[in-house]
């Protein structure tokens, strides 16, 4: 079969691989039939060192089960399933919590031994625990906005879980990627009452009033913050969605946070260390967040899809086949592309 390997720094190729199959009796096999390149993927693209053997890729899939094995019950061939970003066992300490991405025997998709989700088939570990069989035919319109139930809708979503969105709280959203642009459709799904999004570019803004944001903050560093304490009469935000992960928008996210305020981060860190201790300090900030569990999301968040309530699948501004998936990383890379779509 053929699957998405990178070797390096802005080396991604397709390549023929040895084929998918079940292992574990608790694994499915499926066929993929979407799949997308993830703003996390673009952080390999711009510093891996080489590698000789490289690396599978793609985590955000969509597929049909061609096989199961003799110990998974739920999960039946035949059925099309969206996987979350990260494996997990459904039955562990952390999985009854709804923390999946802490699964005591869970994983990641191109782990060793494991199919990454950019490539024709992959083999699901733990089946039971990590698939959600999807009511839909494989060609429903629907499909993109299903298959950002893998991540980047449930991320922007605990990001606006973790910054404590709700009714009458401001909102704002450092990051217009995906991310940014689902925690947009977050905040108003769980009653924001103004949503202030920071970005710049002007296909992702427009996007993002489409979503619900009610304020647009175009300035950057210092001046981004001012803009924001001018419009929520110089108090800040209640609810800031850092959904980047660099010191810079960390801080900018941790200043313009009000007295009492919370910061939900889903941005992968670049740094070790949380900018403006001493200030978040004495303004009781919360700054919470972390990788998204989203296997424990897909079903909040399922029957808003499937009744048309969000739209998360428009942050796809690109479909591309397998062969294009180089080209894929190189668009979304350069923001020529919000998030590119692998239909197989
Ligand atoms: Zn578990």
């Amino acid at each position: 079969m053929r699957a998405t390997l990178m070797y390096g720094a802005g080396d991604v190729r397709v390549e023929t691989v040895p084929d998918a199959r079940l292992i574990e009796p608790t694994d499915a096999l499926l066929t993929i039939t979407h799949s997308c390149i993830c703003g996390s993927d673009l952080w390999p693209y711009r510093k891996m060192a080489p590698s000789n053997t490289g690396r599978r890729m793609g985590h955000e899939f969509i597929g049909v089960v061609e096989a199961v094995g003799v110990n998974v019950r739920t999960i039946k061939r035949g059925d099309l399933v969206v996987a979350p970003f990260v494996w997990s066992d459904g039955t562990c300490v952390f999985c009854q919590e709804r923390l999946q991405t802490s699964c005591l025997h869970g994983g990641a998709w191109g782990g060793p031994d494991v199919d990454g989700g950019q490539g024709e088939a992959v083999r699901a570990p733990r089946a039971d625990g990590t698939l959600v069989a999807l009511p839909v035919g494989r060609d429903d319109a629907l499909m993109p906005s299903l298959l950002t139930l893998s991540d980047v809708m449930g991320t922007g979503h605990h990001a606006a879980r973790a910054a404590k969105v709700g009714p009458g709280r401001i909102v704002a959203v450092v990051g217009d990627g995906a991310v940014g642009l689902c925690g947009v459709i977050a905040a108003r799904r769980l009653g924001a009452e103004q949503i202030i999004m920071l970005g710049r570019h002007a296909d992702r803004i427009a996007l993002a009033r489409e979503f619900g944001a009610t304020d647009i903050v175009s300035e950057r560093g210092d001046e981004a913050i001012e803009r924001v304490r001018e419009i929520t009469g110089g108090l800040g935000a209640h609810s800031v969605l850092e959904c980047v992960g660099y010191a810079e928008s960390m801080r900018t996210a941790l200043s313009i946070a009000r007295s009492g305020g919370a910061v939900g981060r889903v941005g992968v860190p670049q740094d070790e260390a949380i900018p403006a201790a001493r200030e978040t300090f004495f303004k009781n900030i919360t700054i919470s967040g972390g990788p998204a569990p989203t296997r424990a999301y897909i079903e909040e968040l399922l029957p808003d899809v499937m009744e048309g309530r969000i739209l998360p699948g428009r942050v796809f501004d690109r479909i591309i086949d397998l062969d294009a998936v180089p080209d894929g990383y190189r668009a979304m890379n350069d923001r020529e592309a919000i998030k590119v779509m692998i239909a197989l």
